[in-house]
């Protein structure tokens, strides 16, 4: 009897390509057996490709001769590590993407095109405490004495040490030895001192402490400035003093610099970061150094999910409820969600943290999933800032502002003190219409209103982007009086600096922050003392710290508390909760003012009342009622075509794939909620399942017919699993 070949000849590879499944190759005689993680050179197509090695096996379910031979190895140890291929892969599978596609776009940019990796740069290398002494005692001299003049003087990067002088090259390494040169990094900075914990902190912390080793999910449930970041750096410390790796996820890049700057200072260890805002060798050397394991903080936005963590020791996820965590193309995964189960595969603790946690995450805490840790007060004792409705139906308004709001304004800067007016709408005006005949401005693709860009002197579609000169007059009728109807927050600015002329003034939403630059100018724009006004959209909802600011002002609740859309209420909960928690950070005393036109809604009433989790505790008794998520679990298929009838034809067809499984309700084919996007038509099919399982079960073999429909090559479809926008 023959030996069998022991050694696997099979790679079963994932490709980036938009297909759900993985392909074998042969691994030709010479080449010796990789190991799962591995990136690879294969033919593909007329081409070839970079892939990802995710098994290795001794035959495949094809014939061998059907199959191609690998054509490189491209690393000599796995770029992945085993809990990092698994997770990945367990994404695709969950979120219903190609393998490939996710396990590349894993990777950073600059490690996806099959290079060598990148030389970690070794940092910089300074003078220790030692050298100093050295230096001073004057017992060195030559190339050591020159090299720890130069150090003396300047840090030096890894990089020049290819140019100094071959002696003090040497010299280098000989002085490192010595402990007389260290590298800048490894320097650690003393950490800052911690504020004694108060006793709700300090409860919360040794609960922490109290779970045993290994998953756990917490969920860190207080008020904006009860203190949950020094929870978080209390367990950071701890990790890092086990010598393990914390992952830290925020939802935007606007509030990496502050938290950096915090983490840094209070942990005394440099900060890894992770996000888009970052160039791709910097990107790539974060994630290397994650991988090597000599990044200890990792900072980062969604991404960062993917950063490998050989020896993770916690993920902390701010902000758990921002919808910023779904990622809303390509493989629609939620950031926290794919934490949680990288958390469960490395066997280490996860923190959520937020003044308000999203539905799904109370109602796993109070299934006893999730253990649920309050922060019920401030952490300075200052108290929670005062919330008002005012009713715009008793007020004239203009420009969106009512008279009560203006003399809160003008009486908080008489104080010396600082504001905010919120508004979710960018732009003049959402609409310019005819005053004579009632014509307003339309996208002629999208059929909706044109925004008034007053100052830009055009109109633009915030749907599909186009953009048209304002007309001079009314192209309906003639008449020159065409008005602004509605008011965003580029009216907003200019009716505010027309009444209060000498308050600095600050305006925040995607056109004045297009640029980098400009977004990292305007913390510094506004002074910190004395009366100033910031005016935005949701982007003030987050970060912006301003110590004096005691007045915040939302202008309309109104379209939040009428929306289709079944998660409209606990978004504007959350919204009101957040902005509301940025006034009176300081010495003195917050209030908020909601203007609507519906003072006796519900929604409003309980949330003055009772608060968020009141209010959160009856919004989860209506989802429960009407078996909507968390109760129910939905996917979507949503498609654009150039032709209503294209649409229509793939959705019915996609419909009629679908195995007729009693536990899956379907909802549609139907329009989407925006029907129309630039020249495209847009449809939507809902699957809902009152099980995870079935549903899942049901939506795989699904979507790998949907890649087979003829229906499908003409237009552009998606599948998204838990989906947060309808
Ligand atoms: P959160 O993350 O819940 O919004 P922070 O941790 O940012 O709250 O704390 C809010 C403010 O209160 C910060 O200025 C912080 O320095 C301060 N603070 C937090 N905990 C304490 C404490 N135990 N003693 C004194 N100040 C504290
Ligand atoms: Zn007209
Ligand atoms: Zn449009």
């Amino acid at each position: 009897m023959t030996q069998p070949d022991a050694s696997p000849r099979v790679l079963r590879v994932a490709l980036p390509v938009p297909l759900r499944r993985l392909f074998d190759y042969t691994l030709p005689e010479s080449f010796r057996t990789p190991m799962p993680g591995l990136r690879v050179r294969v033919p593909f197509g007329h081409g070839t490709r970079i892939g990802v090695v995710v098994a290795c096996m001794a035959c495949s379910d094809l014939p061998a001769a059907q199959l191609k031979p690998v054509n490189a190895l491209l690393d000599d140890v796995p770029l992945l590590d085993a809990e990092l291929l698994a997770s990945v892969l367990w994404a695709a599978e969950y979120w219903l993407g190609s393998p490939g596609e996710a396990l590349l776009n894993a990777l950073p940019v600059a490690l996806r095109d099959g290079r060598a990796l990148p030389q970690l740069r070794a940092q910089t290398w300074m003078l220790s405490d030692a050298g100093r002494i050295a230096l001073q005692t004057s017992r060195t001299r030559g190339a050591s004495l020159a090299l720890l003049q130069r150090l003396a003087a300047a840090e030096l990067p890894a990089q020049c040490v290819r140019t100094l002088p071959a002696a003090e090259r040497a010299a280098l390494a000989r002085l490192r030895r010595a402990g007389h040169i260290i590298a800048a990094a490894d320097s650690a900075a003393t950490p800052g001192t911690a504020p004694a914990l108060n006793p709700a902190q300090a409860e919360a912390l040794a609960q922490l402490r109290a779970q045993p080793p290994g998953f756990s999910v917490t969920l860190l449930d207080g008020v904006t400035g009860s203190g949950k970041t020094e929870v978080y750096l209390a367990r950071i410390a701890e990790v890092l003093a086990q010598g393990r790796q914390t992952l830290v996820l925020v939802p935007e890049i606007g509030l990496i610099a502050q938290t950096a700057q915090r983490l840094q200072q209070r942990l005394g260890v440099g900060i890894d970061l992770l996000h888009s805002g970052l160039s791709d060798g910097l990107r790539a050397e974060a994630w290397l150094r994650a991988r090597s394991g000599a990044a200890r903080v990792l900072l980062g936005t969604r991404s960062a999910v993917f950063a490998p963590l050989p020896r993770a020791g916690l993920i902390v996820i701010d902000e758990e409820h921002d919808a910023s965590y779904k990622q809303q193309d390509g493989l629609r995964y939620h950031a926290r969600d794919l934490a949680l189960k990288r958390a469960q595969a490395l066997g280490i603790p996860v923190l959520l943290g937020s003044a308000t946690p999203a539905l799904e995450s109370l109602h796993n805490a109070a299934r006893g999933r999730y253990a649920h840790l309050r922060l019920a007060a401030r952490a300075n004792a200052r108290p929670a800032p005062h919330v008002e409705l005012i009713d715009l139906r008793r007020q004239r308004s203009e420009h969106g502002l009512s008279a009560p709001l203006l003399d809160a304004l003008g009486a908080t800067f008489a104080r010396g003190e600082q504001a905010m007016v919120f508004r979710n709408r960018r732009g003049y005006a959402p609409v310019l219409s005819c005053a004579q005949c009632g014509w307003h401005a339309d996208c002629p693709q999208c059929a909706r209103p044109l925004t008034w860009h007053r100052a830009a002197q055009r109109l633009e579609c915030h749907l599909c982007g186009r953009l048209q000169p304002v007309p001079p007059c009314c192209p309906s009728c003639g008449s020159s009086a065409l008005q602004a109807q509605g008011h965003g927050t580029e009216r907003l600015e200019a009716a505010l600096a027309e009444r209060f002329p000498d308050i600095p003034l600050l305006r925040v939403d995607r056109e004045t922050t297009r640029t980098r630059a400009a977004q990292a100018a305007l913390d510094t724009r506004l002074p910190e003392h004395g009366p100033a006004l910031l005016v935005g959209t949701q982007m003030l909802a987050k970060g912006h710290d301003l110590p004096r600011l005691t007045l915040v002002a939302v202008t309309s609740v109104d379209e939040g508390l009428y929306s289709i859309d079944f998660r409209a209420p606990e978004r504007l909960a959350q919204l009101i909760v957040q902005v509301a928690g940025r006034a009176g950070r300081g010495t003195q005393p917050g209030r908020v003012l909601l203007q609507t036109r519906h003072p006796d809604h519900p929604l409003l009433l309980q949330l003055l009342s009772g608060g968020y989790h009141a209010l959160a505790a009856s919004l989860l008794d209506e989802r429960r009622a009407a078996r909507l998520p968390p109760f129910a679990y939905h996917a979507l298929l949503r498609a654009e075509a150039a032709h209503e009838a294209a649409l229509f034809a793939f959705l019915d067809a996609a419909r009629t794939a679908l195995p007729s499984e009693a536990a899956i309700e379907i909802i549609g084919p139907m329009p989407a909620p925006l029907p129309r996007r630039g020249p495209r038509w847009c449809g939507q099919l809902l699957l809902a399942g009152a099980q995870r399982g079935a549903l899942h079960r049901a939506l795989k073999p699904w979507a790998l017919v949907l890649e087979t429909l003829p229906q499908a090559r003409a237009l552009r479809w998606s599948l998204d699993v838990d989906p947060l926008e309808m």
